[in-house]
């Protein structure tokens, strides 16, 4: 609800919170530019991956580097199209030189990926990369729990290998392959999923 108490939409929400992000002085990266995110809000799939680099911070637009075109081949691999998902980063500002996020960026962009992805509400997170994975799933090892499906509270988590490691290497470019494939299939049964009644926060991860 807004303050004037009529109920905003998604898109409304978004935009909204896009805005707070713009202008958060608090935030570090701030001498490059903002990469909210983009594509479908009422998508069943969200993409997280760790930040913007170099192409992304000059369109402002998430993923489309050649990470970006690996993740549009297998979005389109499996009969779907970008703008059918929705794609994110954790961190929404691009790191110098595109070094690895480091914890106190992570730390700070945080709530605004929680209130984004509340916002959302997909039935399935795909995360890209460990960093995305681990706040998620803190516990989780990238090599051991790719393809494997979690429940944090009434989302289905799908850690993901990042694009950017499949480019290097052929072996994680086919088990990259392999887990985004049966996606649909993920999505079609955590649909069928009762919601998971929350009685004190933070939800547990669980593996099933
Ligand atoms: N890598 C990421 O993690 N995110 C992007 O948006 C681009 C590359």
């Amino acid at each position: 609800m807004s303050t004037s108490g009529i109920a905003m939409d998604k898109q409304q929400e978004l935009s909204k919170l896009e805005s707070e992000l713009a202008t958060d002085e608090s935030l570090p990266l701030r001498e490059s530019n903002l990469v909210f995110g983009e594509g479908n809000v009422d998508a069943k799939v969200v993409f997280v991956g760790e930040a913007p680099g170099f192409h992304e911070n000059q369109l402002k637009r998430p993923f489309v580097g050649r990470a970006g075109q690996l993740l549009d081949k297998f979005i389109q691999e499996i009969g779907w199209k970008r703008e059918d998902v929705y794609i994110t980063n954790i961190v929404k500002r691009r790191p110098p030189e595109n070094r690895d996020p480091i914890p106190e960026e992570i730390e700070a962009y945080k709530p605004y990926l929680a209130r984004q992805l509340t916002i959302l509400n997909p039935t399935v997170i795909a995360t890209l990369g460990r960093f995305s994975m681990n706040y998620y799933l803190p516990e989780a090892k990238i090599t051991r729990d790719q393809g494997k499906v979690f429940r944090v509270g009434s989302t289905c988590v799908v850690p993901l290998f990042h694009p950017a490691a499949a480019l290097r290497s052929t072996g994680v470019l086919e088990q990259f392959r392999e887990s985004f494939r049966k996606l649909p299939a993920i999505i079609a049964k955590c649909e069928k999923l009762p919601p998971v009644e929350i009685k004190r926060p933070p939800p547990q991860a669980k593996l099933f």
